[in-house]
């Protein structure tokens, strides 16, 4: 590891600058299908595949490896012998530190590639993919390596004849679950900590956006990360992320997705061997919005931001727009507003703010929703329809609830898409009362100039996350993730260490 080799060459030397010129580019790549476990990319043992489908024009990209219980063994089993030899889990810190940061800068000089890939798989903008996605996964891996050998043990206060050794360890094989929103960057805050603390790695994508792990996979070996230190298995999650989840020698779960698998994963640890669960799970997040708020238009500009980016499918999407009554018709104006700058286009089309819907099953639940809202009573304000259905794409426009009570399942049930429910409310005890009702709590804003209110309100929303006058800031020096049914365990900054470390304590006594 003293003299490292030039990194590879990219796709482009030039980022594309129009539809064409990504189009162009698509046309060009060739994507990686396979699995790759033990340094290796290979097919699943079984040779069963899946049809990977683009969300933009609805054309199958090329089959996947469909990897299931055989494959998460041999994946096992490379895992576990990578880290009792040592290879990575006993290397100095600044040595894990060196391999992580050339990670991160193979991820930058790919980033076109990365982008393109995650665009085309699950359907979000390219632009967004390339200036938002590369770079934040970049940004975690290089930050947490950072860090690494930063990190001290402690001394116990212990008697003079005495000494308490706190450390940490490593767990081992540690299997990250991953969801297909943001694919990379979901990957990135699991495998970043993982790796830093030297655990083996075994990474399951989503089936709906695996080409990015299974890319990252290449680029991870070329960074000098060991064969076994880390794994990518595609597949689906009843059959290879259950397979790992009830696996005897997987020593930690991680898992970013929806709350049923979330329990499911609690079971079959329970089930197994008792596997430590940390879990980053779903939202319905409330964003509340004074008449007093500095400025309503900026406000409604982010109301929209908050459940149009990405389609609407984001875990802190906020998803339930808490409107004080006074300003309610004025504020839902200027979001309608807002959100005709997030209409729905071609995702290759550098322009474009807001892409397709990843598949047809989760428009239909999108639609579905759409229907319930109405049904429930809700007054349709804007949006509510399918787009450029004739592209073969999946897209549908920002749509916006009026008249929502908190109790109707647009409101209690988390939709994963660009559907926003306004509810009004007359106090700030009404609103915390309305944030706090909901079996989620991953993140909240509140709006207002009043210091007293913005305090308040903060202190007594049950969210892991709190913005003041603004929506979905943080970095990875702040911590993420949720109360309640939103999770456990924490992603980002130093306390996801945590997760992916052991505490030892060692006592000496002294002659
Ligand atoms: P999902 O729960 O359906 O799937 C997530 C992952 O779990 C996928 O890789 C899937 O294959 C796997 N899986 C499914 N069933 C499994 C099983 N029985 N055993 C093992 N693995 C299984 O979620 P999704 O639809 O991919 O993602 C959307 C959800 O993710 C939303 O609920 C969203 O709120 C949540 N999410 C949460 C955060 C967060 O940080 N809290 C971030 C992004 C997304």
């Amino acid at each position: 590891m003293s003299e490292l080799p030039t990194l590879s060459t990219p796709i482009s030397i030039a980022t594309p600058t129009s539809q064409a010129e990504w189009q162009s580019l698509a046309d060009q790549l060739s994507i990686e299908g396979r699995a790759y476990i033990n340094g290796v990319y290979q097919w699943a043992g079984e040779g069963e595949t899946f049809p990977c489908v683009s969300p933009v024009d609805g054309r199958e990209l090329l089959q996947v490896a469909s990897c299931g219980p055989a494959d998460a063994d041999q994946a096992v089993i490379a895992a576990r012998s990578a880290f009792e030899q040592g290879i990575w889990s006993r290397l100095p810190p600044t040595k894990r530190k060196r391999v992580l940061i050339r990670f991160a800068e193979l991820m930058e000089k790919h980033g076109d590639e990365l982008a393109l890939l995650e665009t085309l798989d699950m359907g979000k903008p390219i632009n967004h993919a390339r200036t938002i996605d590369v770079p934040a996964t970049a940004r975690a891996i290089r930050w947490t390596a950072e860090a690494i050998d930063k990190v001290y043990g402690e001394l116990a206060a212990t008697p003079h004849d005495q000494i308490g050794m706190i450390s940490r360890e490593p767990m081992g094989v540690v299997a990250a679950i991953v969801p297909w929103n943001f694919p990379m960057i979901m990957a990135s805050w699991k495998i970043a900590p993982a790796l830093a603390t030297g655990n083996s790695v075994i990474l399951k994508p989503s089936e709906k956006s695996p080409l990015t792990a299974i890319r990252l996979a290449a680029l991870a070996e070329e960074a000098g990360i060991p064969p076994g230190v880390f794994n990518v298995l595609p597949g689906y999650g009843h059959t290879v992320g259950k397979a790992l989840a009830l696996h005897m020698d997987v020593d930690c779960l991680v898992f970013t997705g929806s709350t049923n698998v979330a329990k499911q994963l609690m079971i079959y640890a329970g089930q197994s061997n008792m596997k430590r669960v940390w879990l980053e799970a779903g939202g319905k997040s409330p964003n509340i919005v004074f008449a007093d708020a500095p400025d309503l238009k900026k406000a409604a500009a982010e109301a929209a931001g908050a459940i149009a980016f990405n389609q609407g499918e984001v875990c802190t999407a906020g998803s339930r727009l808490l409107v004080e009554e006074s300003v309610r018709s004025e504020f839902i104006a200027l979001v309608c507003d807002a959100l005709t700058t997030w209409r729905p286009g071609h995702p290759l089309d550098p322009a474009t703010t807001c892409g397709a819907i990843v598949d047809q099953a989760q428009l239909d639940r999108i639609i579905d929703y759409i229907n319930i809202g109405q049904a429930e009573g809700a007054r349709l304000v804007q949006g509510g329809k399918r787009l450029m259905e004739d592209t073969g794409g999946l897209f549908v426009e920002p749509t916006v609830f009026d008249g929502v009570l908190n109790p109707m399942r647009i409101a209690t049930e988390e939709i994963f898409g660009p559907v926003l429910s306004v509810i009004g409310f007359h106090t700030a005890d009404e609103a915390i009362a309305i944030a706090n009702d909901s079996i989620y709590g991953l993140a909240a804003a509140v709006w207002t100039a009043n210091l007293n209110t913005a305090h308040k309100v903060a202190k007594a929303l049950r969210a892991g996350s709190v913005w003041i006058n603004h929506y979905d800031g943080g970095d990875m020096t702040a911590p993420f993730g949720g109360f309640k049914q939103s999770g456990n365990g924490r992603d980002k900054s130093l306390h996801a260490f945590d997760k992916y470390t052991e505490l030892k304590a060692t006592w000496i006594a002294l002659d």
